[in-house]
């Protein structure tokens, strides 16, 4: 629904779009996995590792990952260059959302997130993860100092620009992650936002829209 920098699927509230064209973006996707639009539980990021468990629908501020084991509950995590990560474990039913860009992956919060799911029962072994668009390295341009802080988090998120500048890797870097604590089943959508006309890119375009992950637990009937 969404017009002009905004066009066409924003997700993000308070990026300066029409909030009733988001109402409606988000209740197009909702209603594409089944669920009701006020039963989206979403991240409002704060760019660090804090985790909440979450049994309805709202905006979760000053949060970067939601975890439930309510059926039909939507998660949602939004992005403009930073990577979202959906993780399940089917049998505990029990899964979670992740916003993670380089603050994100600095302060592990995808392994926060899957240690969590853990003490509501997930196991890692068990876990599928997706990570989603992101930014790629070869565009990614940080400082050295933000390079090197990632860096000491996990060291694969080290990167090299195109043009040879500091970078980081924030999707290969959260796959070493999830790695560490042992879920070996993820699946990484390798788009780069920056590149793609399709995504928002907050590097590219400043003022922009946010696309999102979405995940939810069907009923057991489906
Ligand atoms: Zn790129």
């Amino acid at each position: 629904m969404s017009q002009g920098r905004y066009a066409e699927l924003n997700l993000g509230q308070h990026v300066g779009d029409d909030n009733a064209d988001v109402r409606r973006n988000r209740t197009l996707l909702a209603e594409s996995l089944q669920v009701s639009a006020d039963r989206v539980a979403a991240i409002d990021a704060a760019h660090g590792n804090k985790t909440v468990v979450v049994d309805q629908g709202g905006t979760f501020g000053q949060v970067d990952a939601l975890i439930t084991r309510e059926q039909d509950l939507g998660l949602l995590a939004l992005g403009a260059d930073c990577a979202t990560v959906a993780l399940a474990d089917p049998v505990a039913r029990v899964i979670g959302a992740v916003h993670s860009g380089w603050r994100g992956v600095a302060a592990d919060v995808v392994s926060v997130a899957v240690r969590e799911m853990e003490s509501q029962g997930a196991q890692p072994e068990r876990m599928t993860a997706v990570i989603g668009p992101a930014i790629c390295p070869g565009c990614y341009e940080v400082s050295e100092e933000v390079r090197n802080e990632v860096a000491g988090s996990v060291a694969a998120a080290a990167a090299e620009t195109r043009i040879g500048t500091p970078a980081v890797d924030l999707q290969t870097g959260i796959a070493a992650q999830l790695r560490e604590v042992g879920v070996m089943r993820y699946f990484t959508d390798p788009t780069c936002t920056y590149e793609s006309e399709r995504l928002f890119s907050y590097r590219r375009d400043g003022e922009t829209g946010r696309h999102g992950m979405l995940i939810a637990l069907a009923g057991d009937s489906t």
